[in-house]
C-alpha cells in the first residue's frame, strides 16, 4: 500500500505545483508522501561526517562553527533561521587526581589514548578531559566503599551489614540510575566525595568485543557526563525558572542548588580495578558483582584514596540555532522539532545521528516549498547547544520564551540521536493515535514492512500474555511516558507543550557513550553504516510535522489519554497495597524472630526495624476524576469526527477550538509545581527524584507513596483529581463546540 502510494505522489506533485499556494494545503496527504521521497542517506551521512569532525563540547570553537554551519544551512534552504545566545554557568576542569594512598600506591590515568584506526580519537588539543559537570571543587582522602549502582535500595543493603559510608568515598558504577543520582544519594548518606567507572558487565567486554576490535567501551574509555541535580531543575544552575540573558538575575554560585554537594569524578574500568580489587571487608552480594576478574568486596577500606578536582567556573555563551517556516493561516501556532548539537566530545552517535536526520528534513521541507507547500501553522526547527550539561539550551529558551510557549507552542517533537532497529516514539498520550497512524505509514528500510507492523512484533514477541493480547487487539500500541534526559523535558513538565521523543534503535549495543570514541569512524564501522534508518527518522519525523502544520483540527486524541490515567490510578492503587502487604509480613518476620534464625553469625545482617502500618489512603476523588475524563474524551472523539467535513467551511470557529486544544496538556500543570521541586509543573509526568531518566507518572502521589510520606499522597490525590477535572472541562466545551458547527 505504501508503494502505490509513493507511486501516485510524483503525479499529484505536479498538479499541486501547478495550484495556487492557499489551495493546495487542502491536500495534506500527497505533500507527506512527496515529503517521504525526498531525504536522502547519503547527504545525512555528509553532515554527519562534517559536524564530528571535531570535538564541539559548549564553548568550543568548533560548537560555534557548527552552529553557523547550521544556520548558513537553513537559510540555504529557504528558513528564516537566527542563532538566539545565552551566557550559562559550565565548569571545566583545572584539576584532577585520584590516586590511592594504602595499602598499596597507585595513580589513576585518567586517560582516554588514541586509537590508530580511528582518525579523530587524537585531537586532544581540544577534547574535555574526562570528568563530570557541576561536580563541586573538592580535596578529600578517606576509606573507599563500593556502593553497586548508589541508588538508595543499595544503601539499604549497606545498612542490613552495618555499613556505613559516612566519611568515606564512594565508588559507584554506572548503570541503573542516572548518574546525577549517584553523588546526590551518596552525599545524603554522608559520603565526601564520588567516583563513577564503568563496569565490563554493563557496556564492555561482556556485551561485544570492546573499540576498536568491536563496539564495546574498552579499559580506558569513559563515560564523561553532567551530574547536576536535574530532578530538582534542568538547565543554567545560576538562572532557575528564567532565560539566562545577560541581564538576567542570578544565583550565586555557592547558593546554586543543582551542583553536586561533594566532589564526583568518573573513571574507565582500567583505572577501577585496582582500587576495587584493594578492597577488604564484606564479599558483595550476588547482584552487585560486575564482570572484573576480581572479587568484588564492600570496604570500607583498607583501600584508602585521594580525590582532588577543580574547576574553572566560567560564564560560557551557549548557540541554539532557530529556524522558522511562517504558517500562512494559523502562524500562531507552532510546530517545534529540536535535536541538540553540542557533544561531550565528537559526538556522531550522540547527538549527531539525531541531528543530521533533522537537518535533512529541513532541506526536505525546504524543497516542498519551492515546489508551492504552504504549511498552515509555523514550523519552528531549532538545533539545541548546551544539552550535554543539563538540557540547557532548550531549557533556557522554553523559559525565556515561557508566555509566548505557553500561548503558541502545539507540540515539541525531539529526537537525541538515532539507530537501527525499532521506531520508540514515547511522550503526550494525546499523540498515541497520531502517532501510531504515522507508522504505519513509514517503510521499515531493512524488512520493508511499516515500522508500525515492526514495533508490534516486538511487543507481542516481548510481552506476557496480557501484553500480547493487547498488542494483537488494542487499536493503538502504546507509547510510554517520558522522564527526562533529553531535550523535551522543558516543553512537557515546564510548560506543558504535548511532546513526542522519536528515534530507532534496539539492534546494536555500543560502549562508547560521552567518550572521545563516540565519533564518525565507530559510527560508519558498527551503527546505522549507510544512514538508512537516519533516512528514515527523516522521514517519520518529517510526516509527523507536516500533518501536523496542516491539520485542521489539532489531531489530538483523548480517549486514550483517558485510557492510560485509569492505568496510572491502577498502579498506584496497587503500589500502596504492596506497601500494605510488605510491611505487614516484614513487620510479622521480625516479631516472629525469622531473621534472627536464618542469619549466619559469620555474615551477620541486622534485622530491620519494625515499621508503623501503612495507613489506607482515599482514591475516590481521582477515580471520580477518571471517569468523568473518560465520557469527555468519548464525546470529544464523536464530536470531532462527525465535525470533520464541517471544519474547512468554519474557519474562525475552528481556530478558536484549536487554540483551547493547545492549552489541553497545559491544563496538568499546576503553577506552584511538585513537592519538593517547583520547576516541575506537569502532575501527570516527571523524572523520578531518585531514579532521574526514568518517568514517574502521577509524581506526587507515586512518590509520596514510595516515600512513605503517606499524608502528603492523600493530598496529591486531590490536587491530581483537580486538574484531571480542569482537563474534562476543557474537552466538554471544545465538544460543545464541534456539535455547533454546522
Ligand atoms: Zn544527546
Amino acid at each position: 500500500m505504501r508503494r502505490g502510494l509513493a507511486c501516485s505522489a510524483a503525479v499529484i506533485l505536479v498538479l499541486a505545483s501547478i495550484r495556487p499556494a492557499a489551495q493546495s494545503s487542502r491536500t495534506t496527504a500527497p505533500w507527506d508522501a512527496t515529503f517521504r521521497t525526498i531525504p536522502d542517506a547519503k547527504n545525512i551521512g555528509e553532515y554527519m561526517k562534517r559536524l564530528s569532525a571535531r570535538p564541539h563540547h559548549l564553548g568550543s570553537p568548533y560548537d560555534k562553527d557548527n552552529a553557523e554551519w547550521i544556520l548558513a544551512k537553513f537559510k540555504e534552504w529557504g528558513w528564516d533561521a537566527r542563532i538566539e545566545t545565552y551566557q550559562v554557568l559550565f565548569p571545566t576542569p583545572k584539576e584532577r587526581v585520584l590516586e590511592m594512598v594504602e595499602p598499596s600506591t597507585f595513580k589513576a590515568a585518567l586517560r582516554e589514548p588514541p586509537v590508530a584506526v580511528d582518525p579523530t580519537s587524537n585531537q586532544d588539543s581540544e577534547q574535555l578531559p574526562s570528568y563530570n559537570a557541576y561536580s563541586i571543587d573538592g580535596d578529600v582522602t578517606a576509606p573507599l566503599v563500593y556502593v553497586n549502582y548508589g541508588r538508595p535500595a543499595d544503601y539499604e543493603e549497606l545498612d542490613r551489614r552495618g555499613i556505613s559510608v559516612k566519611g568515606a568515598i564512594v565508588i559507584a558504577r554506572y548503570g541503573e540510575s542516572w548518574r546525577g543520582i549517584k553523588p546526590k544519594v551518596a552525599a545524603e548518606h554522608g559520603a565526601v566525595g564520588c567516583v563513577i567507572y564503568s563496569d565490563p558487565a554493563d557496556d564492555g567486554y561482556s556485551v561485544d568485543d570492546v573499540f576498536p576490535n568491536g563496539p564495546m567501551r574498552n579499559r580506558d574509555g569513559v563515560q564523561r557526563g553532567s551530574v547536576m541535580d536535574m530532578p530538582s531543575y534542568p538547565g543554567d544552575p545560576l538562572t532557575p525558572n528564567v532565560g539566562a540573558t545577560p541581564e538576567a538575575k542570578r544565583l550565586d554560585i555557592k547558593q546554586a542548588p543543582t551542583l553536586t554537594a561533594i566532589p564526583v569524578l568518573p573513571i574507565s574500568y582500567g583505572d577501577a580495578q585496582p582500587l576495587l580489587s584493594a578492597l577488604g571487608g564484606r564479599v558483595v552480594p550476588p547482584a552487585w558483582r560486575g564482570t572484573l576478574p576480581i572479587t568484588y568486596r564492600i570496604g570500607p577500606g583498607p583501600a584508602r584514596v585521594h580525590l582532588k578536582v577543580a574547576f574553572n567556573w566560567n560564564m560560557t555563551p551557549l548557540y541554539n540555532v532557530v529556524a522558522r517556516l511562517q504558517g500562512s493561516t494559523l502562524p500562531d501556532e507552532w510546530v517545534i522539532r529540536g535535536n541538540h548539537h553540542d557533544a561531550w566530545v565528537n559526538g556522531a552517535h550522540d547527538p549527531i545521528s539525531g541531528m543530521a536526520p533533522e537537518l535533512e528534513e529541513a532541506r526536505a521541507l525546504g524543497e516542498l516549498v519551492k515546489q508551492g507547500w504552504r504549511p498552515k501553522r509555523t514550523i519552528v526547527y531549532i538545533a539545541w547547544d548546551g544539552e550535554e550539561q543539563g538540557l540547557l539550551g532548550s531549557t533556557e529558551w522554553v523559559e525565556h520564551h515561557d508566555e509566548e510557549i505557553r500561548y503558541k507552542a502545539g507540540i515539541y517533537i525531539n529526537s537525541d540521536g538515532n539507530g537501527r532497529g525499532f521506531l520508540n516514539a514515547d511522550g503526550s498520550h494525546s499523540l498515541e493515535h497520531f502517532i501510531n497512524d504515522v507508522a504505519r505509514d513509514i517503510e521499515d528500510p531493512d524488512t520493508k514492512v511499516s515500522v508500525w507492523k515492526r514495533m508490534q512484533a516486538r511487543a507481542i514477541s516481548r510481552g506476557n500474555a496480557e501484553r500480547r493480547a493487547e498488542a494483537r487487539n488494542r487499536p493503538d500500541l502504546r507509547i510510554d511516558a517520558l522522564g527526562s534526559g533529553s531535550d523535551y523535558s522543558p516543553f512537557l513538565q515546564h510548560n506543558g507543550v504535548p511532546t513526542l521523543n522519536i528515534g530507532f534503535g534496539g539492534q546494536d549495543d555500543d560502549g562508547i557513550y560521552h567518550s572521545i570514541y563516540d565519533d564518525f569512524y565507530h559510527f560508519a564501522k558498527f551503527a546505522d553504516t549507510d544512514f538508512r534508518y537516519g533516512r528514515a527518522l527523516a522521514q517519520t519525523v518529517g510526516t509527523v510535522v507536516i500533518r501536523l502544520a496542516d491539520a485542521d483540527l489539532w489531531p489530538f486524541q483523548f480517549t486514550n489519554v483517558a485510557d492510560t490515567v485509569q492505568m496510572y490510578v491502577n498502579e498506584v492503587q496497587e503500589l500502596l497495597k504492596q506497601r500494605q502487604d510488605e510491611v505487614k509480613e516484614r513487620n510479622r518476620q521480625i516479631e516472629d524472630g525469622v531473621f534472627a534464625a536464618v542469619a549466619d553469625p559469620r555474615r551477620p545482617l541486622q534485622t530491620p526495624k519494625i515499621e508503623p502500618p501503612v495507613p489506607a489512603i482515599n482514591f475516590a476523588p481521582l477515580e471520580n476524576a477518571v471517569s468523568a475524563l473518560t465520557r469527555a474524551a468519548e464525546r470529544y472523539k464523536k464530536a470531532s469526527e462527525t465535525a470533520r467535513p464541517r471544519l474547512a467551511a468554519n474557519g474562525a470557529a475552528v481556530a478558536a477550538i484549536n487554540a483551547r486544544l493547545i492549552q489541553s496538556e497545559r491544563q496538568f500543570v499546576e503553577p506552584s509545581g511538585l513537592p519538593k521541586r517547583s520547576w516541575y509543573r506537569n502532575l501527570l509526568y516527571a523524572p523520578g527524584y531518585y531514579t532521574g531518566y526514568s518517568v514517574k507518572t502521577l509524581p506526587g502521589v507515586r512518590e509520596a507513596i514510595e516515600q512513605k510520606a503517606y499524608t502528603d499522597a492523600e493530598a496529591e490525590v486531590v490536587r491530581v483529581a483537580k486538574a484531571i477535572d480542569r482537563e474534562t472541562a476543557l474537552l466538554d466545551s471544545a465538544s460543545a463546540d464541534l456539535e455547533r458547527l454546522k
